[in-house]
């Protein structure tokens, strides 16, 4: 039996970091413009809090400017859209990114909306995910936008392949659809209520798995050969009884890995695989965003 090909998102990561920084170097030379990403942190939220440093520290690595904005878990929404607006109108300023979730008194869509589309590099306003729905170039939502790279990084083309995607959020499921359809596959979408979901992971010659259940995909539905990406990221208990009382968690994605990998052709572990894609996917559409503003104008 032989084991599939690991997928190594933290080589291929990195090494797409030090490609934007070549570029962002490039930029600078080119039109005497460095790139800048404001990110807004609302609230206290550890996670949130952790995500936003990586973020700031990755984006000061590759040379670009990393504008902070952190308010009150009190803040009112309308402050928030004020802020907004003031990016929208900062010529520094050619990414733009709200830390998800928000507090509970703050209605997501309203604030996602109020990004200008040109700087909405988490590609999560309305404008971006319609150009992606009609396969016109856009700011692509960055999980989607890294599994892709490792796709093609592993299999070249992508034509004719028939695609599953597992799990229809508008963050993931649904722009790794459309990237995939744009990419002459195949796809089927699944969801909670789709039937014989085996069944179509055994057609499949790629399958996503983004659905947020630790373990979810088996090695018995997988189609030998398969390509499989794994979204998932999920923190379990450890094994071991005494880490485990102590509280221990580990994180495991929504693939069955150790038995999937003697299955599949090639795989993502997590960690590893896809999370570090997605912040360079990140740094890769701020500065997509900065030529596309900087070019318009
Ligand atoms: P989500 O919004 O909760 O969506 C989960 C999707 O899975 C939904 O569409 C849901 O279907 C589907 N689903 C749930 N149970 C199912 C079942 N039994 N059979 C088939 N489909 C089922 O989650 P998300 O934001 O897309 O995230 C998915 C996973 O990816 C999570 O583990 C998350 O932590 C991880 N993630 C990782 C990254 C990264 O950087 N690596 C980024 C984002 C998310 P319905 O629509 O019918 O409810």
């Amino acid at each position: 039996m032989t084991e599939a090909i690991i997928i190594d998102g933290k080589e291929f990561s990195s090494n797409l970091r030090n490609k934007i920084a070549e570029d962002v170097k490039a930029f600078k030379k080119e039109r005497s413009i460095v790139p800048g990403l404001a990110v807004v942190l609302v609230g206290e939220d550890p996670a949130s809090r952790i995500y936003v440093r990586k973020k700031e520290e990755m984006t000061t690595a590759v040379g670009m400017n990393s504008l902070s904005y952190r308010l009150d878990a009190n803040a009112s929404q309308q402050e928030l859209l004020d802020l907004i607006g003031t990016l929208n109108h900062d010529p520094a300023v050619h990414g733009i990114l709200v830390q998800l979730p928000l507090p509970k008194h703050i209605d997501t869509p309203t604030i996602l909306e109020a990004i200008d589309p040109d700087k909405d590099v988490d590609g999560f306003h309305v404008v971006n995910a319609g150009r992606l729905a009609i396969g016109t170039p856009s700011l692509v939502p960055c999980t989607p936008a890294g599994c892709m790279m490792l796709l093609e990084h592993t299999l070249g083309s992508l034509k004719g392949k028939n695609a599953l995607v597992i799990g229809r959020s508008t963050i993931v499921g649904r722009p790794m659809a459309q990237l995939l359809l744009a990419a002459d596959c195949t796809v089927t979408i699944a969801h909670r209520h789709t039937k014989n979901l085996e069944e179509l992971c055994q057609q499949a010659d790629i399958v996503v798995a983004a659905v947020g259940i630790p373990h979810f995909v088996k090695a018995s539905w997988l189609k030998p050969g398969a390509v499989v990406i794994d979204v998932g990221i999920n923190r379990v208990p450890v094994e071991d009884e005494t880490a485990k009382a102590a509280g221990k968690t580990r994180i495991v994605g929504d693939v069955d890995f150790v038995e999937a990998a003697k299955v599949a052709s090639a795989i993502t572990p997590v960690p590893g695989g896809v999370g570090p894609m997605t912040i360079a996917c990140l740094l890769n559409n701020t500065v997509q965003a900065a030529r596309n503003l900087t070019s318009a104008s």
